[in-house]
Parts: C-alpha cells; sequence; structure tokens
C-alpha cells in the first residue's frame, strides 16, 4: 500500500482493546479501499478481529430521501459482502462521530477514512479529540478516494487546473498501484458488541422509516452500490469511453455517468485509473479519450478537492470566487436583466427557454444533468436572477436538492467556477461583466440540442 495514504495521528506503545475498529463513512466500498486494507492487516497481524462500522444519520445536511435511497443501496450490499469476507460490519442508526466515539472505547485502532466537506470534517475532528484522550488508541487516517493525497498534491488553495495539473500527473504513477487482496484470518462476524445504539441490519427497509425530506421524488435513472458502480465503469470504458471526445454533446451519452458513485466512494478513482492504464496496453488507439477522462475524473475532479479542502468559506458567495470577478459583478449589478424568475418557476422548469427547462427537468426527475448542460443551466440561473448572490443560492439549493452527485466537493466547485473561479476574466458584455458567457445559440451552433430535448423527454415520460 502507499504508506503516504496514511497519516498516523497517534500511536500507542501498549496494544490494548478488543478490536480493530474502521469507521467507514466516506470510502463506502470493499475493493481499492486503502482504509479497510490497513484495517485487515493490522487484523491479521495483533490477532485482533476486524469491526467496521458506518453511522447512519438522519440529519445529512441537504439530503433527502433519493440520497438516502442510493447510499441505502450501497450498504445493504455491503452487508452482504462483508459476511461474505468474515468480517463484522456495524450500521447504526446514529450521527456518525456519536457511534465512533462509543465504538473505539474498546478498540486498539481507529482508522477512518477522508472526506473534505466541512460536516465530515467536523464529525473526524470530533472523533479525534474524543480519540486523544484513550492513552491506548492508535488513531490513523487514509486517503483512498483521491489519486494523490491532497496535502501531498499541494499544500495550499490552488488557482486553477494548469497551476494543480502538473503537480498531479507527476505524482500518478507514485499512486496507482492496486492493493494486494488480503483476507482476514480472523472472522469478526459473531464478534459481540454490546452497546445502546440502534443496529440496521437491513439497510433497504430503512428507506421507509428514517426521518427524511420526502419532497424529492425517488430516482431510478441510478441503483447505489460498488457492485453497480463497477457494472457503470466497464460499461463506459466498453462502449463510451472511445468517444468521450464528444462527450460535451448533451444529445449523445459518452460521459461515465460515475459522479453519483465517485461522491458515495462506491468507486474509487484509483481502481479507475489502475483500469484505464491496463486497457491502453491492449488498446493504445484509447489513449486520447482516456486522457481527456483522466483530465477530468482526476485533474478536475482533485482540484475541486483542493478548493473545499484549504477554502473553508467554499459554499460563501463572498468568498468563494476572484477579486476580479466580485470587482466585475459589482459593475454590473445594476444591469438590466431581459428575464427574471424566482426559485419556484426555475424549479419547475417554466422558463421561456426549452433548452434550460429541460435541462431542469432532468434534473428534478433523473438525479443527473448532462455535464454541458450543467454549466448552460448554472450561467442562466446568473442571467435570470436579480442579483448575483440570489442566483448563487438558488443554483447551490436546487444542485444539491436534486442532484444525486450534489454536496459534492464538484457540487461547490462547479457552481463557484461559472461565477469565475478557476477560470480567467472573458470580455466584458452586460450582466455577466468578465463572467464567461453561455447562451443558446451555442447549444444549436455546436449540437443537436434538440435531440437531447427529446431525449430527456423520452427518459422522463410518465413520471
Ligand atoms: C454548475 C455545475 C454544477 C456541478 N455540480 C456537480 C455536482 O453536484 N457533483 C458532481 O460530482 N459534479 C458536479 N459538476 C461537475 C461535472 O459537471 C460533473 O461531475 C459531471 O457532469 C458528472 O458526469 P459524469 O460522471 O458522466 O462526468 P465525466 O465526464 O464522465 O467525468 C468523469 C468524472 O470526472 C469528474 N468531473 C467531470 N467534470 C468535472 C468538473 N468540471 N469538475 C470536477 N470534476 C469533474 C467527475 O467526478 C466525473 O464523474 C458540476 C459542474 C457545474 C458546471
Amino acid at each position: 500500500m502507499g504508506n503516504e495514504r496514511i497519516q498516523h495521528i497517534k500511536s500507542s506503545n501498549e496494544l490494548k482493546g478488543d478490536y480493530i475498529l474502521y469507521w467507514m463513512q466516506q470510502s463506502q466500498r470493499i475493493t481499492f479501499n486503502y482504509a479497510l486494507n490497513l484495517g485487515i492487516i493490522l487484523s491479521n497481524l495483533h490477532g485482533i478481529p476486524l469491526v467496521v462500522y458506518f453511522g447512519l444519520t438522519e440529519d445529512y445536511p441537504d439530503a433527502n430521501q433519493r440520497h438516502y435511497k442510493f447510499m441505502l443501496e450501497g450498504l445493504a450490499y455491503l452487508k452482504h459482502k462483508f459476511v461474505q469476507m468474515g468480517i463484522k460490519f456495524v450500521i447504526y442508526r446514529t450521527s456518525p462521530e456519536v457511534g465512533c466515539i462509543k465504538l473505539m472505547q474498546n478498540a486498539s485502532h481507529l482508522i477512518m477514512d477522508t472526506g473534505y466537506t466541512r460536516i465530515q470534517k467536523i464529525w473526524k475532528q470530533t472523533v479525534v479529540e474524543n480519540a486523544l484522550k484513550i492513552s491506548t488508541l492508535n488513531i490513523l487516517e487514509v486517503e483512498s478516494d483521491v489519486m494523490v493525497p491532497v496535502r501531498l498534491a499541494s499544500e495550499k488553495e490552488e488557482y486553477a487546473a494548469r497551476t494543480i495539473r502538473p503537480k498531479i500527473i507527476a505524482q500518478i504513477e507514485a499512486y496507482i498501484s492496486k492493493p494486494k487482496d488480503i483476507f482476514p484470518y480472523y472472522r469478526s462476524l459473531h464478534f459481540e458488541i454490546k452497546t445502546d445504539m440502534e443496529e440496521i441490519k437491513a439497510p433497504m427497509e430503512m428507506l421507509d422509516v428514517l426521518k427524511l425530506d420526502r419532497t424529492v421524488s425517488l430516482t431510478n435513472r441510478f441503483i447505489g452500490g460498488e457492485d453497480e458502480a463497477i457494472k457503470a465503469f466497464h460499461e463506459f470504458i466498453h462502449y463510451r469511453l472511445p468517444n468521450y471526445l464528444q462527450r460535451n454533446h448533451p444529445e449523445f451519452d459518452y460521459c461515465s455517468y460515475l459522479s453519483p458513485y465517485l461522491h458515495f466512494g462506491h468507486i474509487s478513482p484509483v481502481k479507475i485509473l489502475y483500469h484505464i492504464q491496463k486497457l491502453l496496453k491492449t488498446s493504445p488507439e484509447l489513449e486520447e479519450p482516456a486522457q481527456s477522462f483522466i483530465e477530468e475524473v482526476v485533474v478536475r475532479r482533485e482540484l475541486a478537492i483542493n478548493f473545499v479542502n484549504y477554502n473553508e468559506h467554499y459554499d460563501d458567495f463572498h468568498y468563494m470566487t476572484y477579486a476580479w470577478a466580485y470587482d466585475s459583478m459589482l459593475m454590473h449589478k445594476d444591469d438590466s436583466r431581459d428575464y427574471l424568475y424566482t426559485l419556484s418557476e426555475f424549479e419547475q422548469y417554466q422558463t421561456h427557454d426549452i433548452y434550460w427547462n429541460t435541462a431542469m427537468k432532468e434534473m428534478v426527475h433523473t438525479g443527473f444533468m448532462h455535464t454541458y448542460m450543467r454549466m448552460y443551466w448554472c450561467k442562466k440561473i446568473i442571467e435570470w436572477s436579480p442579483d448575483y448572490e440570489t442566483a448563487y443560492d438558488i443554483a447551490l439549493y436546487l444542485n444539491n436538492k436534486y442532484f444525486l452527485d450534489g454536496r459534492d466537493p464538484n457540487s461547490y466547485a462547479g457552481i463557484a467556477w461559472c461565477f469565475g473561479k478557476h477560470d480567467r476574466a472573458w470580455t466584458e458584455r452586460p450582466v455577466f461583466g468578465k463572467l464567461r458567457y453561455m447562451n443558446a445559440n451555442g447549444l444549436k451552433r455546436k449540437f443537436d440540442i434538440d435531440k437531447y430535448v427529446e431525449k430527456i423527454n423520452a427518459l422522463t415520460e410518465g413520471d
């Protein structure tokens, strides 16, 4: 394993405890999960059983039943897999840090995976503060959901893709190895844990039981889980990767559709790259589309993570973008807008623009929106809102409410990008100032955009 993925937060000379605890929260999968691998290695080494824990909270910010269904499908798959592996996997109905603090009292080691958003950092900080008080506990954190560990890719907030790209590309080779298949010698399946927490044995049954926001419909366009993620990835590399250079065409389906799986940690970018490299050995003609995909799934994605990791105001309109963008917005704040819509008109896709309405419909009904249309969608919210801050709030609200991949570092970076972040200043124009501008004529010129409308109408028919 790449040891650079591991941070030793605290080591103890004493080995005391009934089990090794892996608190799984970000990396909701078995394969290419370096934290899980470390747990198995330590269990085998010390002859102590491994217990894997997941805390299921009903209060995750902005999450609703659509997101929960996808996550529960993934947890149901894990329940089944861990039984096969002989490893005890417990899901408690509690806030993740609360359950972890209780379980770590009797553990020799606490292993955590890594998430980068505020709520994930708050949970981790609370756990670590409490864990440091247990003198015999070994505390380790492992990063498996990025190609290059964030602090090693860069120690600061990067300005743009061009500044982080060379730093990441130079290190990819060092981090691309496949973790060894290690099997646990000590079966922990029947290990008894005494606790007052409510254990969830059948995750899917919880969908109707949990106190969730049910105002957003469920979607069957994506099924959650590592098995589904792997299936989606293989379908992508075999059938769509050859055409990936045309991924920007909303009328086609050449993108990977992996973002919901990456968001929930159902697949690791390291696994993705490992298999792409293998594929290129036998299919060198795929080099160009593969490099283009790597640019998105590694460089752009890890730029977004860099942003969220180093900029504590990543979701605050007043701090998320650059001075030139704020100056420009200030200059154009009183420009007259040809159209103005309310949140409810946006949400019910009732604008004058059929392409925008179709994109919004795709989002509301299916939990996804084509990549190119996401840019167009947010740019138009800027153009049709009374002011920039309202536009930001509407875009972020809708993004996180409807997208299965919402509430991700990519969500905050994607919306900030529409306000100039990681972009450059463009020619001055009304309302947008120096922010990049997009219009419907561009869609008509570049794509068969009416075919996109037909595609989404067919996809959402009967909903
Ligand atoms: C306004 C706006 C909002 C967005 N909101 C989200 C969001 O909530 N969640 C989300 O995951 N992505 C978001 N994105 C980024 C991007 O549009 C999606 O990741 C992509 O459309 C997902 O489709 P895919 O998996 O088929 O992409 P592919 O083209 O197949 O790319 C593969 C992977 O690369 C990453 N990626 C692709 N484009 C970008 C990008 N521009 N920035 C960072 N990473 C990228 C994603 O992880 C994606 O799954 C947003 C972009 C914009 C402009």
